[in-house]
């Protein structure tokens, strides 16, 4: 059925990584991780519990208290975190090989977001060095600063989607500020998150600051959320996950940043360099398989160039390579498992009812097995439609048509979700303009997914809570404590006799 070849060298089992050390379960439970192009099992991984994420709260939470690490100086943590960039940087291939072959991505984007992992460890050691100092003086009579201090345990929860990377968005900055931290990976991808134990220790990392517990959300998730020595939670996954994990953290008042779902719109005016938009839409949506989260999964197409770009679209969709994940001419691989490809298979079918079919609408020629989803395009799609409310995250796109700027921006705003939105036009008043009113953590004019890692990284509405990316993450993992010194006399506010200064 399918010439996918294994990785050498793939572990035989994976477990927990608690206080420097690979274990598995107390329970000795474990779950089945299937390889996405045959959907066989290829290693079972430690499913833990609540008694191992006990343990391994315990140890970071003895690595924070005790240990050098939150006392080292942020020079002296930077030079451990270029050393992690520096090891993951020499390893991209491997990591890559072993990314693409668990979750299905193509090697060539695999390995695109293993160096993307290694420039968030290197922009964070640099950041914390960089990172002026915020202090306030009124000359004669006071000075204020801030210190910024690590919190304490941060849980880390994360998504199957671009694993490693989206483990070292988290990663990065809540040892930068000198936390300790357990990461509960996702369960369908559990692969390339126990990699990091290896880097870590090779890299100089004491004991106990990294912990790690494979598990299912509902259990290792749980339990990590409810933890009262865990007093952050930095989570991204789907909006309904985020709502319970807001619910179940609300007791501790723990800080929360959420990183949730998306149905980004992609708006084409008439006027827009109909090429670059057409090209930029495709990668926008089909890239890392469609499983993103800011995918621009609906199309708003101004009507003087809907039905040209409709076909132009369709065509250029059914271009894109779908093949093997390792296969470097691959642009789709395989989705991540097949609880995903059936929802995603039935996002599909629901289209058909609910729009026009113009490319794709199911398993493309040559890949009738495993999770293989054609780029699927469907056109004419209402507001109403589910496949233009809901999100889908795979390779499907919902195209609409619009007639004037009020109505693409009704349109645009027209979801629950406001994570990213793209808009396409020459006139720069137009874009501007319609970035202000867009209801979207992040826009993108005339432009596709590229970001400096110092801007924010976030959603409004359902798509997100707080933001992170470049000080923003230092913000959420850092206590800022206000100091403040009277340079003059000592002002008491009770007696009300002397001036504030
Ligand atoms: P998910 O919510 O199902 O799972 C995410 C993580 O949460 C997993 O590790 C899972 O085990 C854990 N989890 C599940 N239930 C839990 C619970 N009750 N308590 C604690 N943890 C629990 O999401 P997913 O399917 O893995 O990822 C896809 C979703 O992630 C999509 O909605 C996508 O848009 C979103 N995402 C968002 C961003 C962003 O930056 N906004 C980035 C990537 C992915």
């Amino acid at each position: 059925m399918s010439s996918h070849p294994v990785p050498q060298d793939l572990p035989t089992r994976i477990q927990h990584y608690i206080d420097g050390k690979f274990v598995d379960s107390i329970d000795g439970d474990t779950f089945d991780v299937l390889e996405p192009v045959s959907n066989e099992v290829y290693v079972k991984a430690a499913a833990g519990k609540k008694a191992d994420i006990d343990l391994a709260v315990a140890a970071a939470t003895r690595a924070f208290q005790e240990g050098p690490w939150p006392k080292m100086l942020p020079r002296e943590r930077s030079r451990v975190l270029h050393r992690i960039a520096d090891i993951v940087e020499s390893r991209d291939a491997r990591l890559a090989e072993l990314e693409s072959f668990d979750s299905g991505l193509p090697i060539t984007q695999a390995l695109g977001q293993a160096r993307r992992a290694a420039e968030n460890f290197r922009f964070f050691a640099d950041l914390i060095v960089a990172q002026a100092d915020d202090t306030f003086k009124v000359p004669g009579r006071q000075i204020n600063y801030v210190n910024r201090k690590p919190i304490g345990v941060a849980g880390l929860i994360t998504p199957w989607n671009t694993p490693f990377m989206l483990e070292s968005w988290k990663l990065g900055p809540a040892l930068a500020t000198g936390n300790t931290v357990v990461l509960k990976p996702a369960e369908f991808t559990p692969l390339s998150a126990s990699l990091w134990a290896g880097i870590f220790e090779e890299a100089g990392l004491p004991q106990g600051v990294f912990n790690l517990v494979n598990g299912l959300g509902e259990d290792a998730g749980d339990a990590l959320v409810k933890h009262p020595d865990v007093p952050l939670i930095s989570f991204t996954g789907e909006s309904r996950t985020g709502q319970i994990i807001f619910g179940n953290a609300a007791p501790y008042l723990k800080g929360l940043s959420m990183e949730l779902g998306g149905k980004s719109p992609a708006i084409v005016f008439a006027d827009a360099d109909l090429d670059a938009a057409i090209d930029a839409t495709i990668f926008g949506v089909f890239s890392l398989n469609g499983e993103r989260c800011t995918a621009g999964s609906r199309i708003l197409v101004q009507r003087d160039i809907y039905d040209e770009f409709v076909e132009r679209y369709a065509a250029q969709a059914k271009r894109v390579k779908v093949g093997y994940p390792h296969d470097p001419e691959t642009e789709v691989g395989s989705l991540v498992h097949p609880e995903h490809f059936a929802k995603v298979m039935g996002y599909v079918e629901i289209g058909k009812d609910e729009g026009r079919l113009v490319a794709g609408g199911g398993q493309p020629e040559g890949f009738e097995f495993g999770n293989f989803v054609a780029p699927t395009v469907f056109a004419d799609v209402k507001p109403d439609a589910r496949i233009f409310q809901e999100e889908i995250f795979g390779p499907v796109v919902a195209i609409t048509p619009f007639d004037t700027d009020e109505e693409a921006l009704e349109l645009a705003n027209n979801t629950k979700y406001g994570l990213a939105a793209y808009v396409w036009t020459s006139d720069l008043k137009r874009a501007h303009n319609f970035a202000q009113s867009v209801e979207a953590g992040m826009v993108w004019l005339n432009s596709n997914n590229v970001r400096d890692l110092r801007t924010p990284f976030g959603g409004v509405k359902a798509s997100g809570l707080g933001h992170e990316g470049g000080y923003r993450s230092i913000d959420f993992y850092t206590d800022q404590q206000a100091v403040h010194i009277t340079l003059g006399k000592v002002h008491n506010p009770t007696f009300g006799k002397q001036d504030p200064a």
